[in-house]
């Protein structure tokens, strides 16, 4: 995860172009991956697909030739979006245009202008501070014109229609938490995934914040009827507290199933109610749509100094990190897939024998439990799902008991592994 991340953050992207192009074609080297090119100017629910842009370089270059802004040594340095220009300015008429971040002064702000045409630098304050009166020379070498929005999607087919939605931003440039964190996150899920048999279907959306969720929301009406479940990953790798936001039902089958894999996750964790801001979440909990979907994320957006500035950078991410929201995502997905499965006992009058069986005598004491426990509900009416959650234990655990159970004799499922009953 860290090296594809590595290989991503020095990448030009933006909400349309060259850099977003990029990203998917690494992407589609790990996952297969569908790709979607939407034209500018297409009407997508109340939003209209911008146009495309490029950048080539951006600086601004002070009287005695130096670089006080230069994309080439960091992408943050111009203002995302901005129009081209050409132009030499004096340091009046220069400073409305440039961003810093005065309480950080050793930072480079991160800032968009993408429904505004506008232009624009970011910068360290402490370069700002440096800066003397002056000719400027200014330089967006960009194409801002009719082009596309880029998304992929991968789509990893079960054996039944109904689907979990796993939606990352990948649009910000040279931002490591947010968002290559989710990006990074996602593709490792998805492999592991690839490599099992699914009931649902999984569809990974890697798409631009905002316009890419409103576009695709606009082009696949008829698949949100399937969706079961969704996940929103977003700020994954940073040193903060899990934390998941509940979808805008707040009861929805992948809030508990989230509850309960943050709460076995072996790390602190928060979870809070759905707000209408945040990320993509925003779009699919919209109330024309309404989905089961929250988000799953680290620090909290806006929330931490670093967040959209060059302090967000790949030391500010760590493997250990981005592997506890993976395995949080792993204990999610097995609960996802088997939650719904429904077991009956055989032996419900009184506990059966288990030492007779050779069940109880060498299994530790949480398994002990989970037996026990799965005995007790396996009455026909509670789901695996139910059971964990009435048993506070891991998904895993419980699951692992009605397995083992199953072998000998004493249970037998209800529902078939995946199908609702
Ligand atoms: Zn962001």
């Amino acid at each position: 995860m860290m090296r594809l991340a590595e290989e991503l953050y020095p990448i030009c992207r933006s909400i349309t172009g060259a850099g977003l192009r990029q990203t998917l074609d690494i992407i589609g080297r790990e996952v297969p991956l569908d790709r979607h090119e939407v034209p500018s100017g297409t009407r997508v629910l109340d939003w209209t697909v911008p146009d495309e842009w490029n950048l080539r370089r951006a600086f601004v270059e002070a009287p005695d030739g130096s670089r006080i802004a230069d994309t080439a040594e960091h992408n943050l340095h111009v203002v995302s979006y901005s129009a081209p220009v050409d132009a030499v300015l004096s340091l009046d008429e220069l400073r409305p245009r440039l961003h810093t971040l005065p309480e950080h002064p050793d930072w480079i702000p991160y800032r968009t202008t993408y429904y505004r045409r506008d232009w624009g630098f970011c910068l360290q304050h402490r370069r700002l501070q440096a800066m003397t009166a002056g000719r400027y020379r200014v330089l967006i070498d960009a194409t801002l014109a009719p082009g596309a929005l880029s998304y992929g999607e991968a789509v990893l087919r079960g054996s039944r229609a109904d689907e979990v939605l796993v939606s990352v931003h990948c649009c910000h440039p040279s931002l490591a938490n947010d968002n290559l964190s989710g990006i990074v996150v996602a593709v490792a899920l998805a492999k592991e995934l690839l490599g099992k048999p699914r009931a649902f279907t999984w569809r990974f959306l890697f798409i631009p914040g905002t316009i890419g969720a409103v576009t695709w929301l606009a082009r696949n009406e008829e698949v949100l009827p399937r969706i079961r479940h969704g996940i929103v990953l977003a700020g994954v790798g940073s040193r903060h507290d899990l934390r998941w936001k509940r979808s805008r039902r707040g009861n929805a089958a992948i809030d508990r199933i989230m509850a309960l894999s943050l709460r076995h996750s072996g790390e602190e964790a928060v979870v809070e109610d759905f707000v209408p801001y945040g990320y993509d979440e925003r779009q699919y909990c919209s109330p024309g749509f309404d989905l089961p979907v929250g988000c799953l994320m680290r620090g909290k957006w806006g929330a931490y100094p670093e967040y959209h500035t060059s302090a967000d950078d790949l030391g500010f991410i760590a493997p250990e990190r981005l592997e506890g929201s993976l395995a949080v995502l792993r204990a999610a997905a097995e609960a996802i897939e088997h939650g719904e499965e429904v077991w009956k006992s055989l032996n419900p009058k009184g506990e059966p024998q288990l030492g007779a069986r050779g069940l109880y005598s060498d299994a530790a004491d949480d398994d002990r439990m989970a037996l026990l426990w799965v005995l007790n509900l396996a009455d026909g009416t509670h789901s695996l799902l139910d059971m964990a959650a009435r048993a506070g234990m891991p998904f895993a655990r419980i699951r692992a008991a009605a397995l083992a159970l199953a072998e000998s004799g004493l249970l037998e499922r209800l529902s078939a592994p995946g199908h609702p009953c």
